[in-house]
This record gives structure tokens, sequence and C-alpha cells, in this order.
């Protein structure tokens, strides 16, 4: 594989991967366009050097070919504000047929194409060879800057890279980054390591928390899932989330963690409800002793400050899924003073890591993402990652 920063795109069409699968509302506005200036630093390269970009995206989830709600015609303004008057930017109604083979043909030096959404063939997802290879052969050289479907062994993120040659084929600025934080995480030496697991479900987060018990110093286990850690050790969580199915297996974590020297934080207290909605009553409560009829929604006073000393100990940071019921105010404390934790830890020299969808959406809530290391575009990918799985796009490259 290439170095996409030391490689000089000049006269080269480059057929760049990127993750435009933004929200619309139903006027077809973009709600939020962070994924798609997370792409420009690529583009901006590439069209500096006097090379020419040709975009593919998927978008939506079209059932069986073209739907204009799914049509990535809707984002071409919004691009071409994002990227500014001075470049030309293109549409192609297709992504293999005539009208992109010819528009890719005729691709000036400084110009940009984007191709119509890749979903509308069923080849895209099932990694189909052919439609790889007609893919292609619209660029002379490969960029796979969207890290949030590498975990995905689709046509356009990892069974295309095989048409191009080692040189000829490299990580975007977008996917360096990514890779380069989560590799900085997974094998840091800057120690204490703390990672921050949060969220609904620990049936999510089992490889996760497994595969960090390898290198992390300190685990906290915060949210939902904290509850069915309570229940395993004989602890009363009234009506709070729990998996009963999961119960040996939060045992058999801590034993693990026991064995390997990871100390994992539990919540001493939590904010409790007496039900779950906005309005409800509001208590606090010892976590593995919480009255019937109610349930956890947040981590307490005592476990926010516990989790905040923690914080400002750790050199390195890893945060996925929030603390409690995040999206309603009375249950918002504990994620926000643990985010504001993590960035006054980053101000004072850790590294963090903000990876996993809804902890990202919390630290966006907060205003605070600018005030870490790192924020993943990556959802499901950075989780695949963590739980430290190969990703079909990351090794289609390196490979
Ligand atoms: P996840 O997608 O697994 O990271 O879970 C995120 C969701 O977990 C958010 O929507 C939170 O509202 C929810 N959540 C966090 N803590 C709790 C809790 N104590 N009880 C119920 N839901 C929670």
């Amino acid at each position: 594989m290439s170095k996409f920063s030391d490689y000089n795109f000049k006269d080269q069409k480059a057929l760049v991967r990127v993750d435009f699968n933004v929200p619309l509302d139903d006027k077809f506005n973009i709600t939020d366009d962070n994924r798609m200036k997370a792409s420009l630093p690529s583009i901006q390269k590439i069209v500096k050097d006097g090379g020419s970009v040709i975009l593919m995206s998927h978008f939506g989830r079209p059932k069986s070919g073209p739907e204009d709600k799914y049509s990535l015609k809707h984002l071409v303004n919004h691009l071409k504000k994002l990227v500014g008057s001075g470049i030309k930017i293109s549409f192609a109604n297709d992504s293999i047929g005539d009208d992109a083979v010819n528009k890719a043909k005729d691709l000036q030096p400084g110009e940009v194409l984007l191709l119509e959404n890749l979903r509308f063939y069923k080849e895209e997802e099932k990694g189909d060879e052919g439609f790889a290879e007609k893919l292609s052969k619209l660029g002379d050289v490969y960029v796979n800057d969207a890290f949030g479907t590498a975990h995905r062994a689709h046509a356009s993120t990892a069974v295309i890279a095989k048409f191009f040659s080692d040189d000829k084929k490299m990580f975007g600025l977008l996917m360096e980054k990514e890779v380069q934080s989560a590799e900085k995480v997974l094998h840091s030496n800057q120690k204490p390591f703390l990672a921050i697991i949060g969220g609904a479900k620990v049936s999510d987060k089992i490889l996760i928390i497994e595969n960090l018990l390898d290198n992390a110093t300190d685990i906290i286990i915060g949210g939902a899932m904290a509850y069915t850690f309570f229940k395993a050790q004989g602890g009363k969580i009234g009506n709070s989330l729990c998996e009963d199915d999961r119960l040996n297996t939060a045992t058999e974590l801590l034993e693990k963690a026991k064995q390997k020297n990871v100390c994992i934080h539990l919540p001493s207290d939590s904010i409790i409800a007496d039900k779950f909605d906005a309005n409800a009553e509001v208590s606090g409560s010892l976590s593995n002793n919480i009255p019937d009829g109610w349930m956890g929604l947040d981590i307490g006073k005592i476990a926010t400050q516990t989790f905040c000393k923690i914080i400002s100990k750790s050199k390195t940071i890893l945060w996925n899924g929030p603390m409690g019921v995040f999206e309603m105010e009375k249950f918002q404390h504990g994620t926000k003073v643990i985010a504001q934790a993590v960035a006054d830890a980053t101000a004072n020299g850790a590294f963090s890591l903000i990876g996993g969808g809804d902890s990202v959406a919390a630290v966006n809530k907060f205003n605070l993402a600018e005030k870490v290391s790192f924020v993943s575009t990556g959802g499901g990918a950075m989780l695949e990652y963590f739980e430290g799985q190969v990703l079909p796009g990351i090794k289609a490259i390196q490979s």
C-alpha cells in the first residue's frame, strides 16, 4: 500500500470510497454533514496535487434498485458548498454504466465526480467481483476513506482493492487517522490505560471488554449494562435493565479481569427513577440495593466522583457508551461530567478516543468533541476493531 500523504496525485484519477451516508430530513436537507466534512481533507489534497476525484458511497438502504429518496444527487449542492466554488463537481446518475464511464473518462485534473449510490446494485453488498472490477476501471488509484463501512466486505470497500497494484491503493486521510488512533489506544504503552464502557447491553460489549483485558489498567462499566454485573453478584436492582441470560458472562468477565490484574469499576450508586420517562420521579440509591419498582437510569454522585478521579489519573482513555439515559435531562448528569473529565484529562496530556455511536452523540451534545483527542466516525467499525477483529476494508488495502 502507498501512504496517502506521500503520494503525488498529479494527472491521476483517484477513485475514493467515502461514507456519505448522512441523515436527511423529508425536504432532503442534510441534518448532520459531519461525514461529508470528514472526507474533505483527502479530496482537497488530491485536487491540490493536480489529480481528479471520483467519489463513491452508499446511501441509506434501498431495497431493490434505484429509489429517488436514496439518490446521492440530493447531496451534490451541499458538496459544492463544502468544497468551495473553485472546484467543479459533477454527478453521474449511475455507478458503473455509460454515464459513469464517460464522465470519469472526461474528468479533468482538479475536478470531482460523484457517482450514484452504490447500493442501487445488490452486487455492492454481496461483494461481487464483477461489479468491483467495473468500478475499479473508473480510476487509476484506489483510496479508501470510509472507516464507517470498513467492517463490511462489500465490493467498493474491500473486494475492489485486488484490482489495483500495491502502490495504487491506500487509506485516505480520515481512514489513516482512525486506524492510527485505534492502534494508539489498543497497543498503548502510555499507562494507566482506562476503558470506559457504557450503554445498554452487556451482550454488545462482551468481546470488547474481553479484548481490552489484555492491555487495560482500569475498566469503568456504566450505563444499563452495569446492573447485569450487580445482579450477577447477588445485588438487588429493582426494575433496572438486565440481561438475565448474561449473568454468568458478567461473573466470568469479573473473574478474568481479576486474573489479568485489570480493575473493573462499577458505579457504587445510581440515580434511580420510578419509570423510564423524562418526567419520572427521581431519587438516589446504592446500585446493588435498588428498591422494588425503581430503576437505575444514571450513575450516582459518588460513582461520578470516583470515576472522575480515575479518569484524571489516566494517560490513555477509550470511551464507548454513555453512563446513563443521557438523552433525558434528568439522567444526563453522569455522562456529561464524565465527558468533561475526559476533556480535562486530554488537556492534561492524556490521549482520548471516543468511539461508537452514543458516546459520540454525547460528546457532541455537550460540545466537547473538540476537546478530546479523536472522535471516531465509525460506530460498528470501531466496535469491531476494539473486539480485535480484522476489518475487511483495512485488510484489503494492507495485504
Ligand atoms: P449502546 O447503543 O449500547 O451504547 O446504548 C446506548 C443507549 O443506552 C442510550 O440510548 C442510553 O439511553 C441507554 N442507556 C444508558 N444507560 C441506561 C440505563 N441505565 N437504563 C436504560 N438505558 C440506558
